[in-house]
């Protein structure tokens, strides 16, 4: 099998491969976990179950963090930095309806008050009335765990750039890089933003949207905060290493900003006022992440059909946003597809193309 991305959505691919008893999977990646062009080594890491009004894709979160501890036991190295998290970016009627709204689909989600809040954040000047706390969130190290699950799954992974897939007669026979041609009867796109060109090399149209995420990262710091928080104009978590990691409103874009540097030092400065701490704090470096955005803002992940409505086989893609939160079933279930053919109803309702029907397909 081939892979083409490294980052976390193909870890989770080629550790389930390897589960599964795929022995030879290769890995093709411009980018490697930690490199600044992926998306993996600029995320934020909040594992969560929020879709307001999508059921279907909260559903599919919520599974995500129900599976990701077991992930997480099965794997030596790998941890998680911490577990629940608060949110106050919604006004407080809102607040209340997405939580009882995620309830109402059995979600680990409630309502915390203030002393609540105290209690769970004692460093934080100013806590809201009210919170949103997800029991069963997490704060992932992307970078770390998608290394780690690589390690685990025993592939070989080549930094190359992929140019082209090679298909005839709607199967995709392998892909051509800058350097050779490798054949295989299976590869697996997982390349975040590098999918639409890819794809358009066997004439699929597929779009996508970006926006830039900006991350400011302190030095290592004593423990300040337990839990990952996000309120109107910022979000902030503290990392295995003690870093605090803070954004400012949550997806925000940072196209426009002038000097990203000014801004991320802000944010550092903000977030010490808002915190009871006397040592220093500064930021020691940021990071600028593209958000690989399908257009309707749910997963891909799927079989690919031609123009014509014809099954293309040998190709397999997943892309998502929230590739932290959702690559561990992504990867499990999709593999699952690759290997059985048969499609996990979780992921019934994210198939990559909008018009695809399965009883339209013509087999070759
Ligand atoms: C600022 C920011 C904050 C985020 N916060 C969160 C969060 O809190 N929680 C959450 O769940 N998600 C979050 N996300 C989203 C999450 O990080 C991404 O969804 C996830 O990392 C996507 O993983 P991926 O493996 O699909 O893509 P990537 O990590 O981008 O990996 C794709 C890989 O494909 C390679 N590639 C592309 N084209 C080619 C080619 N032609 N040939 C060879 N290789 C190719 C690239 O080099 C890259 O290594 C955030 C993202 C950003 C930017």
């Amino acid at each position: 099998m081939i892979i083409v991305g490294a980052g976390i959505v193909g870890a989770s691919f080629a550790y389930h491969a390897h589960q599964k008893g795929v022995n030879q999977i290769t890995v093709l990646s411009s980018d490697l976990p930690g490199d600044k062009n992926q998306a993996t080594t600029n995320t934020w890491g909040w594992v969560n179950g929020y879709a307001i009004n999508d059921k279907s894709y909260a559903s599919f979160r919520q599974a995500n963090l129900n599976y990701w501890p077991k992930l997480i036991n099965e794997i030596s190295n790998l941890e998680y930095s911490s577990k629940g998290a608060f949110i106050w970016d919604l006004d407080e009627i809102e607040l209340h309806q997405t939580i009882k709204q995620h309830q109402s689909w059995g979600q680990s989600v409630k309502i915390s008050t203030k002393s609540e809040l105290q209690e769970h954040l004692p460093n934080l000047i100013n806590s809201p009335t009210f919170a949103g706390f997800g029991i069963d969130d997490l704060a992932i190290e992307g970078v770390r765990a998608t290394q780690e699950l690589f390690k685990a799954s025993e592939s070989k992974i080549i930094k190359a750039n992929v140019k082209e897939l090679l298909c005839e007669n709607n199967m995709v026979t392998g892909v051509r890089t800058d350097d050779e041609v490798i054949y295989d009867n299976e590869v697996v796109i997982t390349a975040g933003l590098g999918t639409p060109d890819l794809l358009s090399t066997i004439d699929i149209h597929f779009e996508m949207r970006s926006s830039l995420g900006l991350l400011a990262y302190t030095n290592p710091l004593p423990s300040l905060l337990n839990h990952p928080i996000t309120s109107f104009d910022f979000h902030a978590r503290q990392d295995d290493k003690g870093r605090l990691i803070i954004g400012g409103k949550f997806d925000d874009d940072a196209s426009n900003e002038q000097n990203l540097k000014e801004t991320a030092e802000k944010l550092v400065q903000d977030m010490a006022n808002r915190l009871n701490y006397n040592g220093k704090m500064v930021l020691d470096y940021f990071t600028i992440g593209s958000r690989p955005l399908p257009i309707d803002g749910r997963p891909k992940i799927g079989r690919l059909v031609s123009l014509k409505g014809q099954k293309i086989y040998g190709i397999y893609l997943a892309v998502m946003h929230s590739g932290i939160t959702n690559a561990p079933l992504a990867g499990k279930l999709g593999i699952d597809e690759v290997i059985t053919g048969k499609r996990n109803n979780l992921i019934q309702d994210f198939f990559p193309q909008t018009f695809y029907k399965s009883e339209n397909f013509q087999d070759v």
